[in-house]
């Protein structure tokens, strides 16, 4: 039976989230006078599954770059609650950026070879994150080897080795063919499902950050700032079923109609 707020569900809890980063009214200007954002506000609650949704230059990968500490802001801040902590970060890039050289579990392990920790004394560790991502039986196999969705899940691996509280992902499928896609994606709720960390997610596809998100932000060019937040109250699991419903629909129209105003403010 249709109930007359198709995306409450009924057994809906209402309870505090906790926060995990807050970013508070950021600006970041690059040479050029280029305001790459400004006036920058976003909550990250632990369990969120963000997404950054809008045109090329609005400045999505710049947020996760100042998230990530690779850049720094001319103002406002960025705060992680109860400070950060070794290995609270996990980045995963459209390019694999495997080491051709090395085998499956050595690229895995590199973020704690450059902590200077042992492979012997993670080797379990590292057998297990594979596992999480369906490559335990490609361990000792060369970036060579694999697919291109195989070596985008190594790089997923090679960012949950340290049980990062975060993971920061800059349109990590994009370069991955519709269908290998589309199992990335329910491959990576289920493993953020059975892992529990937070994901910040950067894509140019409607319907990818729709499927994934709790949150979609959508974004506009020159200068970079938020435009809108729709919070997608999808059933989770989520299923690929789920693209063909009217409630999804609803919020493909309704990301779409933010996304032309973004494109309307463009100058
Ligand atoms: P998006 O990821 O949304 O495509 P970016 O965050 O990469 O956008 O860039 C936002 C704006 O900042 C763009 O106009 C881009 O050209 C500019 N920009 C990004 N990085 C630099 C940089 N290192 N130097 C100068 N301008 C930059
Ligand atoms: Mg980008």
């Amino acid at each position: 039976m249709r109930t007359e707020r198709p995306f409450k569900s009924d057994h809906a809890v209402t309870r505090e989230p906790h926060r995990l980063l807050e970013i508070s009214h950021v600006e970041k200007i690059f040479p050029g006078d280029v305001v790459a954002l400004r006036d920058m506000s976003l909550q990250v609650n632990q369990g969120d599954f963000i997404s950054l949704l809008g045109p090329s230059g609005c400045g999505k990968s710049t947020v996760l770059r100042l998230i990530a500490g690779l850049l720094g802001s001319d103002s406002g801040s960025i705060t992680w609650q109860g400070g950060q902590r070794d290995g609270d970060l996990g980045m995963v890039f459209q390019a694999p950026t495997l080491m051709p050289w090395a085998r499956v579990i050595d690229n895995v392990f590199l973020p704690l070879r450059l902590r200077g920790e042992s492979f012997r004394h993670h080797k379990q560790e590292l057998m297990h994150t594979l596992e999480l991502v369906g490559l335990e039986q490609f361990a000792s196999a060369y970036p060579r080897e694999l697919s291109g969705g195989m070596k985008m899940r190594v790089s997923i691996a090679r960012a949950l080795i340290t049980r990062p509280r975060l993971i920061l992902m800059d349109e990590p499928f994009a370069s991955l063919d519709e269908i290998t896609r589309l199992k990335m994606n329910s491959e990576l709720l289920s493993l953020q499902e059975q892992i529990g960390c937070t994901v910040v997610f950067v894509t140019h596809s409607v319907s990818e950050a729709i499927f994934l998100s709790n949150r979609v932000i959508v974004m506009a060019a020159r200068p970079g700032r938020v435009i809108r937040e729709l919070t997608i109250d999808l059933q989770r699991p989520r299923t690929i079923e789920l693209a063909t419903t009217p409630e999804f629909s609803i919020y493909t129209q309704q990301v779409l109609e933010a996304l032309q105003l973004s494109m309307a403010s463009e100058s």
